[in-house]
Parts: structure tokens; sequence; C-alpha cells
């Protein structure tokens, strides 16, 4: 790193490139992003162009755009050291995938200190992971503290990630973006950022701009040559060892032989009321950190805290002590102050780093730990939570309940992919596991942060709702449900995977066994009244669906006809046309039905109100449909040398009213159908 440094520290000197960055620095930083994962660059190049519009719009100055847009296009410089399974990973990140990538940024910004990026374009990416409102990991600053120009950048990125297209959703377009945006306006967005955004994509924009990938994203990848390769390692494991400074270290400065300082970590003006602006580019002082032996041992001298840099520099030899710290006139902590050389060669010293740890603790893991504890808790193939991890969540939750008296509402869906078993035979079992991956994906997408996804085993997830209740629960399971049914999963054309949906409720009491039972019990009913639907606790239990003919298949009933749902079945009987007549009847009067038509073969009966609104209720009085009864010609049959008659009953419903989703609907019709076949059917 230090000779990088060097050379970058030569080339600024010849003046190449312009002052923020020299041409080679920026040029190789760029190529190892695109050989690491050339999205990368894209998606910095079209933040970039957002940047540039908004901030022209902003009347900002030539030379604070240029660096904005620099500061754009090398934002994700920290990604090359993340691995793949978190940099691909869709979806929100957990808190410790966050943090690990947050440090991995930070380590990339002392990369570029390093390499003289300009400071305050540095500064900038230093800020870009906090929120607006301060809520940020590594500093206080917030709201109109933090410059507009890591807003503008936080607000860029947002709406590229978000109206960018990914493998398992569609891209967003504008408006379900900025809609986005502007809910998390004032928490993580700067309003006013995201208003000249909207303008500058209605004047010029638009067309710049267009949505999904304005570079093509499908180039061609170039040929990528060994020395292109090596220096991704090498800038790789700089990163990796920067982010071990970062992890275990609660600040660290590196200086070269000179004494000059090459990097100021994220963490230092914490320790020394400094920042990276005022020290990057000039040489070390003993005073910038304000350090103090602890205690006078037994009247021998300690080493004067101000000669151990240039000493480490001089002799080669690392070295170790406690010390007070000074962060302000009224603020001291000890800290345990590492002083290591940095060797080129057995006996050359390149420079020295010096690394401080506050007593009192660790703050975070290393990168060893925190990837062992997150491949512990996590299923391999599509890298959510496994079944233990959501055990131990799902205990956590339910203490939590018990803490509240359950008046905090706590629900479990459990799902299932239907007829799985066929596609891994059909298709093999690797499109099989990518249809788990892209099912895991989508499910992320689809829930909100909070929320708990797992893989229970083989084809089973489950999702630990937090604070909500039986009902939303519900429509948290239909909306997921009809998300998988409608996209392409899996990648294979004309394959439509669809899952079947438990739900359950936390009641007092409850154990993470006998919750996910109630769940699972659910599920089982969702599979044998037909798939792809979602059965919920205590729905019509006086219905008896054990009674209930398995639907052929898991086909949907509902079709949609003119904008308008319908479902189709046939009930087929082996009784005369009269006794099928007088069961109609005895059904028609068992109900409050209506007759609006009646001809030969045909009938046509209304049940349920319409209320002023119109709105489906969630009762089936107030969940009105028309049920359209013909019989059609008997069909012939011989049954062990018996020919025998039967009849087919061919019903179709249609619903009154506004149906809030087409499960509802379908669910609706097939309680009726279970009592009108057990009139047609029983004695
Ligand atoms: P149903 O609609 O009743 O749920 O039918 P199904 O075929 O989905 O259910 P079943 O339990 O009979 O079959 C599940 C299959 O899932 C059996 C097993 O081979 C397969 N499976 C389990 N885990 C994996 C996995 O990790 N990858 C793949 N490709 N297949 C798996
Ligand atoms: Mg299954
Ligand atoms: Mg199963």
């Amino acid at each position: 790193m230090l000779s990088l440094s060097s050379l970058a520290r030569g080339e600024l000197a010849k003046g190449a490139g312009n002052t923020m960055v020299s041409r080679g620095v920026m040029t190789m930083l760029l190529r190892v992003m695109k050989v690491r994962d050339p999205s990368i660059i894209l998606h910095g190049q079209r933040i970039a162009t957002i940047c540039r519009g908004v901030s022209e719009l902003l009347g900002w100055e030539d030379s604070q755009r240029v660096q904005l847009e620099l500061s754009a296009l090398l934002h994700d410089l920290g990604k090359i050291g993340v691995p793949d399974h978190i940099l691909r990973k869709p979806g929100k990140l957990s808190n410790e995938e966050y943090d690990f990538v947050t440090l991995y940024h930070h380590s990339a910004v002392s990369l570029m200190q390093s390499l003289f990026v300009n400071t305050s374009l540095l500064s900038t990416l230093g800020m870009l992971h906090n929120n607006f409102d301060g809520a940020g990991l590594e500093s206080e600053v917030g709201g109109c503290e933090v410059p507009l120009g890591p807003r503008i950048l936080a607000v860029a990125d947002a709406y590229d990630s978000l109206s960018s297209p990914k493998s398992y959703r569609r891209g967003m377009t504008h408006d379900e973006v900025i809609k986005i945006l502007t809910e998390q306006s004032g928490s993580r967005y700067d309003g006013n950022v995201v208003r000249t955004l909207n303008r500058w994509y209605e004047t010029q924009g638009h067309g710049l701009f267009p949505l999904g990938d304005p570079f093509g994203e499908n180039e061609p990848a170039d040929s990528i040559s060994v020395e292109q390769r090596n220096e991704v390692v090498v800038l790789t494991q700089i990163l990796n060892i920067l982010y071990q400074f970062h992890s275990l270290y609660d600040g660290f400065f590196i200086v070269d032989s000179d004494l000059n300082y090459c990097v100021w970590s994220a963490g230092m003006p914490g320790l020394t009321g400094k920042d990276m602006e005022h020290v990057i580019g000039r040489s070390w002082q003993a005073r910038d950190v304000k350090l103090a032996p602890i205690a006078q041992t037994g009247g021998r001298s300690v080493e004067t805290p101000e000669e151990i840099v240039p000493q480490v520099l001089r002799n080669g030899r690392a070295q170790f002590g406690t010390r007070v710290c000074e962060l302000d006139e009224s603020r001291q902590v000890s800290v345990d102050v590492y002083t290591m050389p940095i060797m080129d060669g057995p006996k050359k010293v390149n420079g020295v780093v010096q690394l401080f740890r506050c007593k009192g603790g660790v703050r975070r893991q290393s990168r060893e730990y925190v990837e062992l504890k997150l491949a512990a808790t996590r299923d391999a193939l599509t890298g959510v939570a496994n079944r233990g991890q959501l055990e131990t969540q799902l205990r956590h939750l339910l203490d939590d309940f018990h803490n509240h008296e359950g008046t905090r509402s706590l629900s479990v869906i459990f799902l299932d992919v239907d007829k799985f078993k066929k596609i891994n035979d059909t298709y093999g079992h690797k499109a099989g596991d990518q249809v788990l991956v892209d099912m895991t994906r989508l499910i992320q997408h689809e829930t909100y942060s909070g929320e708990l996804i797992a893989r229970y085993g083989g084809e089973e997830f489950v999702v630990l709702c937090p604070d909500t209740d039986l009902q939303a629960c519900v429509r948290r399971a239909e909306r997921l449900r009809s998300a998988i049914a409608k996209s392409s999963i899996g990648g294979i054309g004309g394959l439509t995977v669809t899952s079947s949906f438990g739900v359950s409720t936390g009641r007092l009491g409850d154990s993470v066994q006998t919750i996910l039972e109630r769940a699972d019990a659910c599920l089982y009913r969702a599979k044998e009244t037909g798939r792809n639907r979602t059965c919920w606790e205590d729905q019509e239990q006086d219905d008896s669906t054990e009674h209930a003919d398995p639907v052929e298949e898991g086909e949907s009933l509902v079709s949609i006809v003119d904008g308008v749902f319908l479902f189709e079945q046939d009930i087929e009987v082996s009784t005369s046309l009269e006794l099928t007549a007088m069961k109609l009847n005895a059904f028609i009067s068992s109900a409050d039905m209506k007759v609006t038509h009646q001809e030969q073969g045909q009938l046509k009966v209304r049940l349920g109100q319409v209320g002023f609104t119109r709105k489906w209720g969630s009762t089936p009085e107030r969940q009105a449909i028309e049920m359209d009864i013909r019989f059609e010609t008997s069909l012939e049959s011989r049954e062990n040398g018996h020919s025998k008659t039967r009849r087919r009953v061919n019903v179709r419903i249609i619903p009154i009213g506004k149906v809030p989703n087409e499960a509802t609907f379908e669910l609706r019709c097939l309680q009726m159908m279970m009592q009108l076949r057990s009139y047609l059917m029983g004695a």
C-alpha cells in the first residue's frame, strides 16, 4: 500500500489528472471495481449522472459538481472486499451484514486516503452511511449537519438501486421510487434533494436517463488480463488488512517513512478531535494524539510517548503500551496503543501504523468471527436464517409477547412450495435449488425489515411478523402468495411456481412449538383445499374441511373475464335429473338465496348482501356472489361391467361488489362448493 501511495504522490506532484485524484489512481480504482463486478461501475455511473443533474439544478459550481460525480463513481469501492453472498444478496442486509459492508466502506476510504484522493471528496464518502437524521453507525452528525454532498449521493444511490431491475423483481418506475424516497424523507433522505431529483427527472432526466440500464448492462465483459487480476488481489488484500484494523481497533493512523500521514481512520476524530482534513497531506506531530503515561512505575522512566512513532520507524521494533488519551479538556480514556513498523523486506521500514483500542471491551469482532457467526445462523443455499436461528428469534419474540401480556401481536407465516417434487423430477435438482433461491429473493423483497425469513427445511419457509395481527398477517401472506404465483421463478420459461400458506397468531402460553404447529396445520389445510392459497387459524371452523375433495393439481379455479373474477368448477353426480333437481332445491332453500333466473337445466341464484360501499366484508353474508348452475348431458361409463350414468353439474360463480383479492373470492367460492357438494352427494 505504501509503495502505491508513493506512486500516487509522485503522480499528483507531476499534475496528472485533476487536483482531486490522480489519473493513474482513478483508472486503477475503476478498473479494479470493473474486474470485481461490472455492475458496481455501471451503478456508479448512473449515480454520477443523477448527482450531476441534481447539483446543476441546485446551482452548484463546476468544481463542487465534479467532486460529487467522482465521489459517486468511487462510492462502492469497498464492495471489492465484500464476499459474494453479501454483495449479491437480494433484499435487506441484516444488521451484522450492514455493519460488515459499512466497515469495508470505511476501509476503502482509508485506502483512498493513502492514494491521496482529495480529502473533502473522501469526507463526503465517509458520511455516506449516515442517515439524514443522524442514525448512522459511525458518527452523531445528522439532519442539516450532514453536508449536502452526501445527502445527494444517498438519494441518488437509493434511486438507482430501486429503479434497477433485479433478477427477482422488475425495476420500479420513477413514480414508485419517488414515492418511497418521499416517505422516508426527513429520516433517511433529504426531502429537498428528493424533490430536486424529481424536478430534474421531469425536465431533463427523462430522456437522458431512461430507467433500467442506460449503459447496456449486458455489454460483453472485456477479457481480463493477469495483471488486472493481480491488481484486484493486491487491492483486496490491502482492503482486508484495513478492515481488520477498522474492526478490531477504535482508531488508527498510518505514516510513511517520511512521517507523512497516509491514513487517518474514521475513528481518529473521536479520539483526537481532528478530522482527516487536518492531518492528511502533512507530517506526523506528537501532539496530534494526546497520550500520557498511566503512571511512573518504580522510578524507571517510561518512554515519553511522543518518541514512539519515530522510534519504531528508526528501529523497526513494535511497541505496545497502555496510555491515557486526552479526548478533550474534560475527558480522558485509557487506551491500549500498538505501534507497529510496516516492513519492506527484512530490514527496511517503510512506515508505521499506530493502533488504539479503548479499554472496556472490543467494539467489533474480527472478520472471521463475524463470518463464522453469520454462517452458523444462515441457510447455506438461500442465505436466509436457518431453522436454529428461527427458533432462537421466535423464542425472543414470544418472550416479548408474553412480557407485554399479549397486547403486542405476533404472527407466523408457514409456507411450502406446491408440487416441488415434480419440479425436481421434471427439471432436475439444480433447477429445483434455483427455484428455492429465487423464491427466497422474492420473499425477501416482499417482506419488511423487522420480519424474519427462515428456511424451515426442504421447500418450507417461515416468516415471523412481529407487531402484526392475524388479519394483517393473512394479508401479508396473500401478498407473498400472489407475488410468487405471478413471477417467473427459477428462470424456466413456462414454469409457474405456487406456494401454500398457513398463518397463526400468538396466544398467551404459546411456545415456539405450539405457534408453529398451528401455522403448519393451516398450511396443511391450504394444501388439502387445493394449494396456492392461504389458510389461517380459527377460519370458518364449522366448515368440515376434512370432507373437502382435493382440487386437482392445484390449478387455480379463478380466472379473470372482462376484468371480473370468474370461478368455475364441475361436480359429477350419479343421481337422476329429478333427484338432482330436488337436492338443488333443498340447497337453495337452505340459505338466504334469491333465484334470479331459471330454465331447463339452468339455475341462477344470488346470495349475500351488497353494502353501500359495495365492498366485500369479512363474513359470507357480506361477500355477495352470483352462482350459475347448469346440468350437463349425462356421461355414460362402465364400471365393473355395469353401465353407469353420471351427470356433470357445471358451476360458475362471479362476485357482486368489490372483492379485496382473488384469494378471498376463491376461498368464498370453495366454501360455497363444499356446501353444494354436500347437498348433491348427500342422501
Ligand atoms: P406439496 O404441494 O404437497 O407440498 O408437494 P411437494 O412435492 O412440494 O412436497 P413433498 O414434501 O412431497 O416433496 C418435497 C420435495 O422437495 C422432496 C425433496 O426431494 C425436495 N427437496 C427438499 N429439499 C430440497 C433442496 O434443497 N433442493 C431441491 N432441489 N429439492 C429439495
Ligand atoms: Mg411442497
Ligand atoms: Mg414440504
